[in-house]
């Protein structure tokens, strides 16, 4: 059992990076369906049944086109950039919230030539993600606006 204790207080440094918290670049190839994104898991204690984790996209980046059953909870922390819940497209910026409900397409877009990041609350346990079939793909496609989020 790990009975490491996380200390109550983790100061915050430079450049959204904390004191005890491990940064993780994404592992990145070709065929990744992400982009230019890094992962800090900042809670993850057993007790609160969830994580707290902080994804920072470079300019041009975007997380992964993805759904589950479990849902998100966002709070947008750095940057401006564009993000898909389902059938829709909206421009957020800090401290805009946003709710990713079970079973719904999102992904997020540092499209404004900044970096952009955000908090992302999640069960501890949670569903595997699915990605979009080719069909899922063009069914969301056939929504403009998503079309245009999607193809960049
Ligand atoms: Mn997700």
């Amino acid at each position: 059992m790990d009975t490491e204790q996380v200390p109550a207080f983790r100061p915050a440094r430079d450049d959204y990076r904390w004191d005890g918290v491990a940064h993780m670049p994404y592992k990145q190839d070709g065929s990744a369906p992400f982009k230019d994104i890094s992962r800090q898991v900042l809670f993850d204690e057993p007790e609160l049944h969830c994580q707290l984790r902080y994804f920072e996209m470079a300019a041009g980046g975007y997380s992964t086109l993805e759904r589950h059953e479990h849902a998100h909870g966002v709070m947008i922390l750095c940057g401006h950039g564009h993000c898909l819940v389902g059938d829709e497209v909206r421009t957020v910026g800090p401290h805009d919230l946003v709710t990713i409900p079970a079973w719904t397409w999102h992904q997020f877009r540092a499209t404004q030539g900044e970096k952009f990041g955000f908090l992302c609350m999640v069960n501890q346990l949670r569903d595997k993600p699915q990605l979009p079939t080719a069909t899922d793909l063009a069914t969301l496609k056939e929504n403009a606006a998503v079309r245009a989020f999607l193809e960049g």
